[in-house]
């Protein structure tokens, strides 16, 4: 006890200092070594290798300038990132983040959370993660598209079907990779398997859109049912109303829940009538048509708008939290709990905060990280990257039952790896013990490289 102690602090220390001024970057891999650094104890040849001080340090960072010009004529400078974590099980996989908010720490905390995620999901993808402080919001289609190809210019030198392999992430949709694609086919005279998340029309996977939404909830009716209950007739508060929050509202109304919120960076809507299927669709059109205001929804159906608030208070079974980083603090966590919230599964990466997962772990919610619980987007863009190698493409019922057979088994990894003494089940352990073991072993198989 003492000595993991040490060895805890000492890591700490070590890692704080060697990526000081990078909070969400730190936060990331404290949250894991918590568990890990016990676990890695146990097994000398991980220390001894230094796994775990490997696994933090990215193979490769590359920081780039992105110039373009704006439809007054102006030159506008933005700053693009590609960080490739980790390529021992695969190669780099992660998708591309356009916000203003985009910085080195954010983009390696991702990657380092992108490794053990695509572990978890058994396919052969490795961690990687990027993006621009670029802010698409506000500009119009021309000027998204030249933002897209000056970006796609430069990263185009470092990625491929074999080395690496970007998505979509906050900011980047179907239209964005669509142009990236474009760009990098021109470049490089291929059409090849470069990037997922593309239209059905040039190499896309059916329910790709869907998978992180749809996955999610598959993976919390994973988690009822092992506790002998089920999402049906169960109150369900989700954050977002982009693409994860979109998908995430859809299943659960597939699966009988009833869906009281949304929210976008202004606020949230409480809609104590349910969104149903007909407002749903106007959430579709309202954010991925017209790109309007959440605000408008609660014009639209007389509901209460609250600005610059987060839905936490309003009372739940089970909360989604599906817009960004840190949007969960231990204030929130304490609202939940209060009102009988017993479920927590992350459709966003890192949504709670340290204080809130400890909040949580004291009141005994089934707390699940993104890690494992959003896990369904990349095993989507493993499966378009199968599919783009076998030229040839599964029906929606083919991707849609192979997603679902995934998220049952990160589930079963979690459970081996989490279940506490009691039969609790410490959903966040699980995810990092099983999503590591197996990096862990390739990296000390394939030497120190
Ligand atoms: P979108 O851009 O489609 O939607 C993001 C949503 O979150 C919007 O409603 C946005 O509101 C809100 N949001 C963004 N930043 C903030 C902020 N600082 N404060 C409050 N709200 C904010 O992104 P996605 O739905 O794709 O991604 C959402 C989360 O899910 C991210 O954490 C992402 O990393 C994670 N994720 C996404 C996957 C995917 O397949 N897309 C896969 C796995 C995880 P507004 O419009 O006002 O900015």
């Amino acid at each position: 006890m003492e000595e993991t102690l040490e060895i805890t602090n000492d890591f700490v220390s070590s890692i704080s200092l060697r990526h000081a001024n990078e909070p969400e970057f730190l936060q990331a891999v404290f949250e894991v070594s918590e568990d890990l650094i016990p676990y890695i104890e146990k097994n000398p040849e991980y220390t001894k290798h230094k796994i775990l001080e490997c696994m933090t340090e990215p193979e490769r960072a590359i920081i780039f300038r992105v110039p373009w010009i704006n439809d007054k004529g102006e030159i506008e400078i933005n700053r693009g990132y590609r960080i490739q974590m980790n390529s021992a099980i695969g190669p780099y996989k992660g998708g591309l983040r356009f916000h203003p908010s985009v910085n080195l720490s954010i983009l390696k905390f991702l990657a380092f959370e992108q490794i053990l995620k695509n572990s978890l999901t058994g396919l052969p993808m490795g961690g990687g993660k990027g993006g621009s402080d670029f802010d698409p919001k506000g500009k119009s289609e021309a000027e998204i598209m030249k933002f897209c190809q000056s970006f796609m210019t430069e990263l185009s030198k470092y990625i491929g079907p074999n080395t690496d392999v970007p998505a979509g992430d906050i900011g980047v949709g179907g239209r964005e990779i669509g142009y990236l694609f474009g760009q990098y086919r021109r470049l490089r005279g291929e059409f090849s398997g470069v990037l997922t998340g593309k239209g059905l029309e040039f190499g896309g996977s059916l329910i790709r859109p869907e998978a992180t939404g749809y996955g999610l909830v598959y993976f919390v009716e994973e988690m009822l049912q092992h506790k002998g209950d089920s999402l049906k007739g169960k109150q369900v508060v989700v954050s977002g109303s982009g693409n994860v929050a979109q998908y995430t509202i859809q299943k659960c109304l597939e699966m009988g829940a009833k869906v009281l919120t949304a929210s976008d960076s202004e606020g949230y809507i409480y809609d104590p009538a349910g969104i149903d299927e007909e407002k749903l669709a106007f959430i579709y059109e309202l954010k991925n048509v017209k790109r309007g205001r959440i605000k408008e929804y609660a014009k639209k159906y007389g509901c209460d708008f609250v600005a610059n608030e987060k839905p936490w208070s309003v009372k739940c079974d089970v909360a989604l939290p599906c817009a960004t980083q840190n949007e969960l603090d231990e204030n929130g966590a304490m609202e939940l709990v209060k009102n009988g919230c017993h479920i927590v599964g992350e459709g966003a990466n890192m949504p709670s905060t340290p204080g809130a997962i400890t909040v949580f772990q004291d009141n005994r919610v089934l707390y699940a990280p993104g890690k494992a619980a959003n896990a369904g987007g990349v095993a989507v863009s493993g499966l378009e990257m199968s599919q783009n190698s076998m030229r040839y493409n599964w029906t929606r019922e083919e991707v849609d039952a192979k997603l679902k057979w995934i998220m049952q088994n990160i589930h079963k990894t979690c459970v081996k790896f989490g279940c506490e003494e009691d039969g609790f089940i410490n959903y966040k352990k699980g995810a990092n013990i099983g999503g590591f073991v197996k990096v862990a072993e390739a990296m000390l198989a394939q030497g120190l490289v």
